[in-house]
């Protein structure tokens, strides 16, 4: 038997299963992240941990928590772990890839012809009463996505899922970045490799699918964004810090770009205030990327099971530190 923490609401199957598992578990249903005073004692006698991506689970954290095991993290992102610290201390971490991949990469497109066709405009301008006559060229004129140019940052899962839509649905052509060239998906999608000023010169939407690492952390800065057509979209569903949100609002501002769709911000759940009151040509959204009740179910369900693996001694199916769990089973 294992002391596992559920650090926030995750919902009761998923906690119904760990203690199934005849694990003591620890269910803290809230909705707001702990402290960090309050995650290093939580964690004091753990061995397993479920944690979301607002709790950070740094040093200070790992240092507190001398018998924990395994982090199964409710996310496919994991720029909240310290994977290098825990890896050091031979603590297991696993994240939720797959699951949450068509279900963002709706979102992304979602956002990206809400931007395209001033969708939340054109609502607020309705429920305003402002829809009086119909005009040739009306205030709210939007942009053609058909047939333009997709720019993929980052061209992993969701990447491609996205480049997919765009492809497949839009006929548009893809051009991306990632570290590695990806042959299949050029062939499928007719895809073509750039770098990123190629990428921005030549784009009609910017798509942002990177994880947040230190060399993708402000990767779009005023410098990066005058490199893309004043007449491009960014869409940006990966993580905030990867966009200078102060210098994404002086573009908007200045018209460097034409729009801008956001799912995450820079400090969430801030937002930087200037942004807030910017209503021209932005969308934005609470970080509702894999926000479907089946899609978080299956998150939920991923990381438990994960967690379970773990903590019997196997290989988790997910596991992130695949040498630490290369190691126990050797
Ligand atoms: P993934 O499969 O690992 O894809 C990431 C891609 O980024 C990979 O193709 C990788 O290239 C590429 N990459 C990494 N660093 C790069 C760099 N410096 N420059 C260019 N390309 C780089 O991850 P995923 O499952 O698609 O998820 C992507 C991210 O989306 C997650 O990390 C998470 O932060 C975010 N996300 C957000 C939401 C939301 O709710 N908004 C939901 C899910 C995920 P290689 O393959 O060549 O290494």
């Amino acid at each position: 038997m294992a002391n596992i923490l559920v650090t926030q609401h995750i919902g009761d199957e998923g906690v119904q299963k760990l203690c199934e598992a005849g694990h003591a578990v620890t269910y803290r249903d809230e909705t707001e992240p702990m402290t960090p005073d309050e995650l290093q004692t939580a964690v004091l006698d753990v061995d397993g941990l479920v944690c979301l991506l607002t709790d950070r689970v740094d040093t200070a954290v790992l240092n507190a928590a001398a018998n924990l095991k395994m982090i199964a993290n409710v996310a496919v992102g994991y720029d909240n772990i310290d994977l290098a610290a825990a890896t050091e201390r031979g603590i297991l971490v696993s994240n939720t890839p797959d699951v949450l991949t068509e279900t963002t990469a709706d979102h992304a497109f979602a956002l990206l012809l809400a931007i395209a066709r001033r969708i939340p405009e054109a609502d607020t301008f309705m429920r305003a009463g402002k829809y009086d006559k119909f005009e040739m060229f009306p205030p709210l004129l939007g942009l053609d996505v058909y047939g333009k140019t997709l720019g993929i940052v980052g061209l992993g899962r969701i990447g491609t899922a996205v480049a997919r839509r765009g492809a497949l649905g839009f006929g548009m052509k893809v051009l991306y970045t990632a570290n590695s060239r990806k042959m299949a998906v050029e062939q499928e999608l007719n895809a073509a490799r750039a770098t990123l000023p190629e990428l921005l010169r030549q784009s009609d939407f910017v798509s942002i699918n990177v994880p947040l690492t230190p060399e993708t952390r402000h990767l779009f800065t005023l410098e990066t964004l005058r490199q893309m057509k004043p007449t491009a979209c960014l869409i940006n569903t990966a993580r905030g810090p990867i966009v200078k949100e102060d210098d994404l609002l002086t573009a908007l501002r200045e018209k460097t770009i034409w729009g801008a769709a956001l799912d995450v911000f820079e400090a969430e759940p801030q937002m930087t205030s200037g942004l807030a009151q910017h209503h021209e040509r932005l969308v934005v959204a609470p970080h509702l990327g894999s926000a479907t009740g089946d899609t978080r179910q299956k998150m939920v369900n991923t990381a438990v099971k994960n967690l379970l693996v773990g903590l019997a001694g196997q290989k988790p199916p997910d596991v992130l530190n695949t040498e630490i769990a290369d190691q126990a089973n050797e």
